[in-house]
């Protein structure tokens, strides 16, 4: 059994078939998703899908919704976010980190935010899921200032040095669409050298389709439900079975939001 490290399951791309697409998840292996809506204004949908679909929920605001293309979020959209994690204790908090591929963004703004959000994980000691492109130093810089207790960094893209950093930081590294392309050299390179107890799978749906799919530019949608087909093949540039490679990613998931937290 899969778990999905990394989803968007209250996208609008879902809204036409969400029960079908998390039955279908389910029925082709799938027993758990975490869900990661993004911003405040999706909070709500998050907790509905959490009781509906028994979710790992995460609440964070994503850089991309902070000040760049997606949408701005403003500085009291931050006392929203603590008042939902005090009410309705996430499993985690995220999707937070910092995108400086995109060149419409205010880089401080993505830098206040990511920071704030990191104290409020420290707080609450809860792991965080983060979106790292093109900030992997940047972004070990804050965790190294502010401790959290380790999370997934998502889609990771970075060299093995960096990759060994996040380890240390108590944090695995997310595997999905981009490794099924044969040309993804060195993330496939990675999949490969670190140690499978850092390693967890993700589709990052509806985004981030597989090769399966027709790849980054195609407009099909990516679905957790594609999850066991991404894993078989990430399963065989990894070198092991799927069966493997679903139990022991499974159980990094579990490890990084199950094990209690101090506070406890
Ligand atoms: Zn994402």
């Amino acid at each position: 059994m899969w778990i999905d490290s990394h989803c968007h399951l209250d996208a609008s791309a879902f809204d036409r078939d969400r029960d079908e697409v998390v039955a279908e998840a389910r029925a082709g292996g799938v027993e758990g998703i975490v869900n990661l809506p993004g911003h405040v204004a999706h909070f709500a949908a998050a907790q509905a899908s959490r009781q509906r679909y028994g979710c790992f929920t995460g609440f964070g605001i994503h850089p991309m919704w902070v000040a760049g293309p997606a949408g701005r979020s403003t500085r009291d959209d931050l006392a929203v976010l603590r008042s939902w994690i005090e009410r309705e204790r996430p499993d985690l908090i995220g999707e937070i980190g910092l995108d400086f591929f995109v060149e419409d963004t205010d880089v401080l703004e993505q830098e206040w935010f990511f920071a704030e959000q990191l104290k409020l994980a420290r707080e609450f000691d809860l792991p965080v899921s983060l979106h790292v492109r093109r900030s992997q130093d940047r972004i070990l810089w804050h965790l190294r200032r502010i401790r959290v207790r380790g999370g997934f960094a998502h889609a990771f893209n970075g060299s093995l040095q960096q990759a060994e950093a996040f380890i240390d930081l108590g944090f695995c590294l997310g595997f999905g669409g981009t490794a099924t392309f044969p040309r993804a050299h060195r993330i496939r390179a990675l999949l490969r050298q670190i140690p499978l107890e850092n390693i967890v799978v993700e589709t990052d749906a509806p985004d981030m389709p597989p090769s399966f799919l027709g790849g980054m530019g195609a407009k099909i949608r990516n679905s957790p439900a594609y999850l066991p087909r991404i894993g078989a093949m990430l399963a065989e540039v990894r070198g092991v079975s799927s069966a493997t490679l679903a139990s022991a990613t499974r159980d990094n998931v579990r490890r990084i939001l199950c094990t209690p937290s101090r506070e406890g």
